[in-house]
């Protein structure tokens, strides 16, 4: 009776083994698998119409969207963490702790991270990692508050009766700013055409220097805020369109041409029909010598209650692959050209879709059965989930064979830790290894 325990004792201890050694390889050979991902992402490899690798990585092999960036992710960091990238390619240390080691590592901590990890259990590194994230955090909240603390806004009167503006602003705030003055100057400079600055160098004439641009932008900025009331207003309000609609064909549906968009300044026809799928519009009604003869009402493309049953519908944005849960409404037939608002003309796609589908020649069609198909440029049709791949018979012993071939000593101990039972004090851990403890 004693000796068959024993005998059982040793199997599970086998088995125990087995388990570690395996798990081990799984490690090691993610090691490579990241670093296919990460070959495949410098290279765009993902570019044929995902919004990320992580989003390609998610349609094509499965892990949920969160993992997936997890992956890309850790992949990029290893490239500059040569230290942890050779312990998981060698299956010293799990993808696990090396996943939670490389949101903090930097190539200065990279080596008292990496004995973390090796002496630690993976829960004694998540632990640690969090120690040091806060730590991380409170130094960067500082640097923040210091920033933030010295912004700064000086308009005042010189003796010439001009007036200067001296200023410093958060990097955010710096960012609106910027990009507030380039549409203003977009605006005033823009629709000059090249040849008004051809004209003989009178003086009056000239092109405006850059800093003299900027300032006029700035007066058109503080004049449109005064004239519109001080509103940041919503996103979704900011475009509108104008519809030209000639009189004779609105009561023949099926004439071509019927309507026409008015091109913004700079936009091309494909992005002005984009702006135009699910935006307000103001349809003006010329008669047969071309004037306007009625003007609308501002209205939404799509009414409301046909976008809420859209939503309801679609869920989010029907590309193949990605998980977009918000998007706009894509009239699969352009109601520009007769395709009429109904739920079976519109699919929900999201901004970054909807541009593909416009703007870079992705094709969308509603198949008689009523499925939606996306084909790329070239015309391949894009599954809504892809072919699985072929794997052999026993996946492990190819792993095996493999670092065995490139010298890859693996067995039951490789990735054990070196912990021997003690208590973890994380604050102390943090203390003696972070560089910015005191
Ligand atoms: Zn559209
Ligand atoms: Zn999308």
């Amino acid at each position: 009776m004693k000796g068959g325990l024993v005998m059982e004792a040793r199997s599970l201890d086998r088995l125990g083994d087995e388990i570690a050694e395996l798990s081990a390889h799984l490690d090691a050979a993610t090691a490579r698998l990241l670093d296919l991902i990460r070959e495949f992402d410098d290279r765009a490899g993902w570019n044929t119409g995902f919004r990320s690798c992580a989003a390609w990585l998610s349609w094509r092999v499965g892990p949920d969207i969160g993992a997936a960036r997890e992956r890309v992710r850790v992949a990029h960091a290893l490239e500059r963490l040569p230290r942890l990238a050779h312990a998981l390619a060698h299956g010293e240390l799990s993808y696990a702790k090396v996943r939670a080691l490389t949101r903090v590592a930097t190539s200065e901590t990279e080596e008292r991270l990496l004995a973390v990890g090796r002496a630690g259990t993976a829960d004694h590194v998540e632990r640690i990692v969090r120690g040091w994230r806060w730590m991380d955090r409170k130094s960067e909240a500082q640097d923040n508050a210091r920033r933030h603390a010295r912004r700064e806004l000086q308009v005042y009167q010189s003796g010439d009766g001009m007036v200067v503006i001296r200023g410093r602003l958060t990097p955010e705030v710096g960012a609106v700013l910027m990009q507030a003055l380039n549409a203003a100057r977009e605006t005033l400079y823009a629709q000059t055409r090249p040849q008004d600055f051809d004209s003989p160098k009178d003086g009056s004439a000239e092109t405006p220097t850059m800093a003299q641009q900027q300032a006029d932008a700035l007066a058109l900025l503080a004049e449109t805020a005064l004239h519109h009331g001080i509103d940041p207003g919503a996103p979704g309000e900011r475009y509108q369109v104008v519809v030209h609609v000639d009189a004779a064909p609105l009561a023949d549906p099926d004439a071509p041409g019927q309507s026409v968009l008015e091109e913004g300044a700079r936009v091309s026809a494909e992005t002005s029909r984009r702006l135009a799928c699910d935006a307000n519009k103001v349809v003006m009604t010329h008669g047969l010598d071309g004037h306007v003869v009625e003007v609308g009402a501002r209205t939404r493309t799509i009414p409301p209650a046909l976008r809420r049953a859209l939503h309801h519908r679609d869920r989010g944005c029907r590309f193949p692959g990605c998980t977009v849960r918000v998007g706009q409404g894509h009239h699969i037939r352009h109601w520009a050209q007769g395709g009429p608002t109904t739920l079976s003309n519109l699919a929900l796609l999201c901004r970054r879709h909807h541009r593909a589908v416009h703007e870079e020649g992705y094709q969308l069609v509603r198949e008689p059965d009523g499925e939606l198909r996306f084909r790329l440029p070239d015309g391949r049709l894009i599954p809504e989930v892809p072919p699985t791949s072929k794997v052999p018979d026993d996946p492990a012993v190819m792993v095996r064979a493999c670092h065995d071939t490139e010298g890859i000593v693996i067995h039951a101990k490789t990735a054990m830790p070196g912990w021997m039972g003690e208590r973890l004090n994380v604050a102390y851990a943090i203390d003696v290894l972070h560089p910015l403890a005191n």
